[in-house]
């Protein structure tokens, strides 16, 4: 019970508990603002509109009604947001940018360096046995 893989696992467990407490009351979906029932925090990709990829949101599995993170209501077919849009557009082309100048980087680099010159070892005949007399 005290190898290097309990130690780690400890540790890790340690930092999971501390954040899932700290973060516990954020993760907890507000009400629908029609129906009043509490929103899903899971909602299936296939069903999320554009504007809740880019800003977030819930659509509430009882009415169906659309909502902001806060939980307010929003007209169905609402875009996004401008100003994340802006944001989204900015975290997207710096890592863009960021990953061509590594790969670059790399790329440049990743050149194969000649294997250094060694010479054969030299060989040397064993003597030779002495006859027995
Ligand atoms: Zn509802």
């Amino acid at each position: 019970m005290d190898g290097p893989f309990f130690v780690v696992f400890l540790t890790f467990l340690m930092f999971f508990v501390f954040f899932l407490v700290l973060l516990a009351p954020c993760l907890r979906p507000p009400n629908c603002p029609d129906c009043g029932r509490p929103l899903s925090s899971y909602q299936p990709p296939s069903t999320k509109t554009w504007r809740m990829w880019v800003a977030g949101g819930y659509l509430c599995r009882n009415c169906g009604c659309e909502t902001t993170l806060a939980g307010e209501k929003v007209a169905p077919g609402t875009g996004p947001p401008l100003g994340r849009m802006v944001l989204l557009m900015t975290l997207l082309i710096l890592s863009v940018g960021g990953g061509a100048v590594l790969l670059g980087f790399t790329l440049s680099r990743a050149t194969v360096a000649p294997s250094p010159a060694v010479a054969s070892p030299v060989v040397v005949a064993p003597p030779a046995a002495e006859p027995r007399r």
